[in-house]
């Protein structure tokens, strides 16, 4: 089996580092130099778009996923007329869009955000209007761990709209959330799915900084889980799909958005679970059967962003340090920390400590 990936991020990374053991071949496309997959696995340097790379991937692989969702839909498109693509394009051009995921979670009687659509400044100076001044503009496209988004709060729609770039939008009300969590779920080719326990996130500046999991609550576990197999469903998906969602005070999940790929709040399942989000989506599109998947323990994470710490031990009995290799850079993704405990207590104590020191 050859799997080409799309993308040679540490989510490539890490889908083949996690497969080792089911001896497939990787061959990653990414336009950097020596993106973090490339130190395990074949790479292709170039565009997602060019068609060279692409007949490549068609010559040689049986099938093809994505580690980063924005690569454009078109190669995605051009490489389905020819072998099998997990996500396919439907499902990733609407995940590339906030405009078609809020559809789609509606049609799904899946609750989201409030919202309005934004196309020219008038539509947001009535939108404000309606939706008052406690609303963030996101752009549709190209929108992720909070970038391209504006909280309004003092702007005028002017100044709002001109700082936006003037591009297609959503104008979403802000949610007085109380926590906010992820479903990460696997489908089968058979529509078979299994889940991982709901994960709880803190964010800061829209960006992930901690995941602990599972979040105990039943109930939840099975309204998140039911959305997703609708979601999963109607989008004809193989692999993994992460849904984000909010918590209110009334206990009710609103779905924020969804990913078409492994997740950066799933990385504590490599440590944390009988099979990692990262291997069980290698198995989903390969079509290896997957019997289970379940949480062993508690399990925390911690994203290390912009500079590698140089005061912790890089083994440790405690937890598990991932260097994802790349150079440092402001709010970068540079590597993460895993740890599990069968005491949560002692679980959020060890992640006290690890983020005094890293944050
Ligand atoms: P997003 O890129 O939409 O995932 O947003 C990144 C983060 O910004 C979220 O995880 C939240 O912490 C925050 N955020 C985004 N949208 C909202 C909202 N409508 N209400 C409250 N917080 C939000």
């Amino acid at each position: 089996m050859k799997i080409g990936i799309l993308g040679g991020g540490q989510l490539a990374m890490m889908m083949v580092q996690m497969s080792a053991k089911h001896n497939i071949e990787f061959i990653v496309v990414d336009p950097s130099t020596n993106p973090p997959a490339s130190k395990f696995a074949k790479c292709i340097s170039s565009s997602f778009d060019d068609k060279i790379s692409l007949d490549m991937l068609i010559e040689s692989c049986d099938v093809v996923t994505i580690d980063f969702e924005n690569v454009p839909s078109e190669s995605l498109k051009y490489l389905e007329k020819n072998i099998e693509v997990y996500p396919g394009s439907y499902a990733v051009e609407i995940c590339q869009d906030r405009l078609k995921e809020k559809q789609i979670f509606s049609k799904n009687n899946i609750p989201t955000t409030e919202y309005r659509v934004i196309d020219t400044e008038s539509d947001l100076i009535s939108a404000i209007e309606d939706l008052g001044k406690d609303t963030i503009l996101k752009s549709r496209k190209l929108g992720y761990d909070g970038k391209n988004q504006i909280t309004i709060n003092n702007l005028t729609a002017s100044d709002a709209w001109i700082q936006s770039g003037k591009n297609e939008a959503i104008l979403e009300k802000k949610v007085d959330f109380k926590s906010e969590l992820s479903i990460i779920g696997i489908r089968t080719k058979s529509g078979d799915t299994f889940y991982y326990p709901l994960v709880e996130n803190f964010h800061q500046d829209g960006i992930l900084n901690i995941s602990v999991a599972p979040y105990e609550d039943n109930s939840l576990q099975k309204k998140a889980e039911e959305y997703h197999r609708k979601l999963s469903q109607e989008l004809n998906y193989v692999g993994v799909l992460v849904i984000e969602f909010f918590l209110d005070h009334d206990n009710r999940l609103i779905a924020n958005e969804m990913a078409p790929r492994v997740h950066n709040s799933g990385h504590w399942t490599n440590e944390g679970a009988n099979i990692s989000q990262f291997e069980a989506h290698i198995m989903a599109i390969s079509d290896i059967k997957i019997q289970d998947i379940f949480a062993n323990n508690n399990s925390g994470m911690l994203n290390i962003l912009s500079k590698m710490p140089d005061n912790i031990d890089e083994n440790s009995d405690e937890y598990k340090l991932y260097d994802y290799g790349k150079s440092e850079r402001e709010n970068r993704k540079l590597g993460h920390i895993t740890l599990t405990s069968k005491n949560k207590k002692d679980l959020l104590s060890k992640i006290s400590k690890l983020k005094d020191k890293i944050f």
